[in-house]
């Protein structure tokens, strides 16, 4: 039988999985010599053997890889024939090409066993990582992904720890965090020299007394306390100032989970698996849990423990009796970054704590906690970031040369784009915060350097306000460039096209809060022609005044107040809300007063703000304390109401045509709301009326407009589809009507969504 040399190419996922080790093992098993290199793009193997025996290598790599891997492509390549001395691991190399950042790995069962075994020189390790698990990007410098270019540089590794990491057997073989008690880094209480076990000892008893304590995770300090415990948690939203947005837990164990909240197999799998992002999973009747974790909220945000640190602080066997819940959310103050040093947690979060558990190990790039729905068994993201970021997506198109785009301005992420690879960043947060604005251009840098982009094509919002477009000025005048200017609602739905790998032509309804039009007015309700590279506004909601800047979004009642203003005239809307408990007759006519004048009002198609308006003529919500408040509420609400009423009742308002114009009767709907509370009908039925009675407008406007245009594909985004419910009745309306619905599932519909919107677009067909 003939011996031959071949080069094998591999494409994908194949960086920080324990690729290479792989690798080797199985050439071991074929008598395959030769070697084995990251290239960054690409792994390649160059192997010399039987032709059979590469064969069989390269069908093992296909069906066997290891679990975090995905193999995208074998470019397979005869090379002159050449002997090796068995097979080995080459020290990476850079190139070009398509480039893969790894995603930081929860704990594996391997290591979460080695962690309690008493017999395990890694007993007790708050460190233990092996090839299959561990922190990647939180900790990487630069690519290729290799020891020296993590953080875990300061930390040389011992002699066993070595040998593990040389021996091709082991399973640490080439895992680049590895360490132990020995080498590895150290866990302290911030401010005293208690160390180690004691420090774990320390927090453990902090947190079972009620107090509150930050803890150094993968991607920033999280802060923690006793779920269970009413006046802990209290302490911490006063601490926090944080009145009612509700807080996610982590719970123990999966069992844990189950005792608090219903849990689907696809939901069970998710928080068990090997991302552990927090998933929206619904609440039991009885809880132990206190009501102020998340008050009168259907709903928690749950996940597992994904570090070591983390199942220890439950299960260190100190005797301390720990609680099975901690709420866990990101340290930081509001719309800041997450704390991610020592200093930062000092300085921020210091006043909000009674303890500070810190470790030596730096972390490079924050990562806030992954936050993830669920809508027909499949994951629907919230905000996508540790464990999936910056983990690629490949678009429908190839583009030449490179783009950078910089997101919007709430939940800012950014994007890359290389060809038709698209690389969304982790969750950088609100950029009216100063030190968000710092944190975005730190890592447009970092991850530019890594996938090697120098110079990009810049892409940005159209609203001249955000910082987004600033800091895309700034940098592209240092490219020698002009930023790409991008309407909001476009590129949600350039974003639902982009992760759908739709390259065609849609019709997009684009729903969210509030965004820049091309005519200088707010939209946010929008149906819209798309391509790749141009829309055209289709329709709209009835477009109506909204008074008051920023302060709009919080007071729904304004705008409600408005509203009836504008559909019953000042008088007899100010005596309709004194009768519903509005808001005082005075204030409508103060409102009615400053829209006539144009004083401090905007001209607006917000769904986000007739969402706010609605919810607080329902006397569900008048005033929200964090973002999107008002409309989750009104979607409890709803769903609370979905079993009073008759679902059969099915009257849809027509749409109405303004010269081609299409517009959803909302102020019709708006109306018909108003008369059912002045009825005294029940705010839950009337709620899941408005959703039912929206989704049908929403649907008749689409179809309205495919009639029009003979378009059949359909893309929704926009933070309003964030609601499962008005989602899920949309959804279901546009598939009887046979067409074909595109929507989110890894990449959020809200603004945290934008980036690769942006980035998908092309400038000329
Ligand atoms: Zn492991
Ligand atoms: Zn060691």
């Amino acid at each position: 039988m003939a011996r031959e040399t071949r080069q094998l190419k591999i494409y994908g996922i194949v960086q920080g999985v324990g690729f290479r080790p792989t690798v080797a093992r199985f050439a071991e098993m074929h008598g395959v010599s030769g070697s084995v290199c990251n290239y960054g793009p690409y792994v390649e193997i160059i192997a010399t053997g039987e032709s059979s025996s590469i064969n069989a290598l390269k069908k093992l790599l296909r069906e066997s890889p290891p679990d975090r891997a995905d193999i995208q492509r074998i470019d397979d390549i005869s090379l002159a024939y050449r002997e090796y001395d068995g097979f080995e691991i080459v020290e990476s190399r850079g190139t070009s090409g398509e480039i893969f950042i790894p995603a930081d790995i929860a704990t594996c069962e391997d290591c979460r066993r080695e962690l309690f075994d008493k017999n395990n020189r890694r007993y007790l390790h708050p460190f233990i990582n092996c090839t299959q698990c561990g922190p990647r990007f939180t900790i990487l410098e630069n690519l290729p992904y290799d020891r020296e270019r993590t953080t875990m540089k300061d930390f040389p590794m011992c002699d066993e720890c070595s040998r593990e990491y040389h021996d091709s057997t082991d399973r640490r073989y080439d895992a680049q965090p590895v360490c132990c008690p020995d080498c590895g880094p150290e866990v302290y209480i911030v401010g005293s020299d208690i160390k180690s076990g004691d420090a774990i000892t320390h927090a453990r008893k902090a947190l079972a007394d009620g107090k509150i304590v930050a803890i150094k995770g993968i991607g920033g300090f999280h802060l923690a306390c006793d779920a269970t415990n009413e006046a802990a948690v209290e302490l911490l939203r006063e601490r926090k100032n944080r009145p009612r947005k509700p807080f996610a837990v982590m719970m123990k164990d999966i069992e844990a989970a189950e005792d608090e909240c219903e849990i689907t197999p696809e939901q069970r799998e998710m928080l068990m698996g090997h991302q552990k992002p927090i998933v929206l999973l619904k609440r039991k009747d009885d809880t132990s849990l206190a009501d102020s974790v998340a008050p009168g909220n259907p709903r928690l945000g749950v996940m597992l423990p994904y570090t070591p640190l983390h199942m220890l602080l439950f299960d260190y066997p100190d005797g301390v009796n720990m609680p099975s819940a901690l709420v866990m959310t990101s340290g930081n103050v509001s719309g800041a970054p997450i704390c991610h040093t020592d200093d930062e947690a000092l300085k921020e979060i210091g006043s909000f704590v009674d303890l500070i558990l810190s470790h030596d190990r730096p972390i490079r790039t924050r990562a806030d906690d992954t936050v993830m729905d669920f809508y027909r068994g499949k994951p629907y993201m919230i905000r996508r970031s540790r464990g999936f970021a910056p983990l690629p997506f490949k678009l429908g198109r190839t583009k030449d040369g490179n783009t950078l785009a910089v997101g919007g301005e709430l939940k800012n992420t950014f994007c890359y784009r290389r060809r038709n690879m698209a690389y969304p960043s982790a969750f950088i947060g609100d950029l009216a915060d100063i030190r968000s604005v710092e944190a975005l251009k730190s890592s447009i840098d970092l991850v530019g350097r890594m996938l090697e982009i120098e110079k990009p094509e810049v892409v940005c919002d159209l609203h001249p306000g955000y910082h987004s477009t600033e800091v895309a000025e700034m940098l592209s005048e240092s490219y020698g460039v002009k930023p790409v200017k991008i309407q909001h609602h476009y590129a949600h739905i350039l974003s639902c096209m982009a992760e759908n790998a739709f390259d065609g032509e849609v019709l997009g309804a684009s729903f969210d809060g509030t965004g820049y039009g091309t005519d200088g007015t707010i939209w946010g309700g929008e149906i819209l022609r798309c391509t790749c590279s141009s829309f055209e506004r289709l329709g709209s909601i009835v477009p109506f005044k909204q008074v008051g800047g920023d302060s709009a979004s919080k007071s729904g009642w304004r705008i409600a107040a408005s509203l009836l203003a504008s559909v019953y005239g000042s008088d007899r809307a100010a005596a309709i809300a004194e009768e519903t408990g509005l808001c005082k007759a005075s204030d409508v006519k103060l409102i009615a007063k400053m829209t006539e004048k144009g004083l401090n009002t905007a001209v607006s198609t917000s769904a986000g703000r007739l969402f706010d308006a609605v919810s607080a003529l329902l006397g569900i919500c008048k005033e929200s304390s964090f973002e999107g408040e008002a409309a989750t509420e009104l979607q409890f609400a709803a769903e609370r109401g979905l079993f009073e009423v008759a679902l059969e009742k099915d009257q849809i308002l027509p749409i109405i045509d303004t010269d081609g114009f299409a517009h959803l009767p909302t102020d019709s709907l708006f109306k018909t709301l108003v008369e059912g509370v002045l009825a005294h009908r029940p705010s839950d039925e009337l709620a899941f009326e408005f959703h039912a009675a929206l989704a049908a407008e929403i649907a008749e406007a689409l179809k309205y407009a495919s009639d029009k245009t003979g378009i059949s594909t359909i893309a929704l985004s926009g933070g309003v589809f964030q609601n499962t419910l008005l989602l899920e009745l949309t959804h279901s309306r546009l598939e009887r009507y046979g067409y074909n619905v595109l929507i989110h599932s890894l990449v959020p519909p809200n603004d945290g969504g934008l980036c690769l919107g942006q980035a998908s677009f092309i400038n000329k067909e």
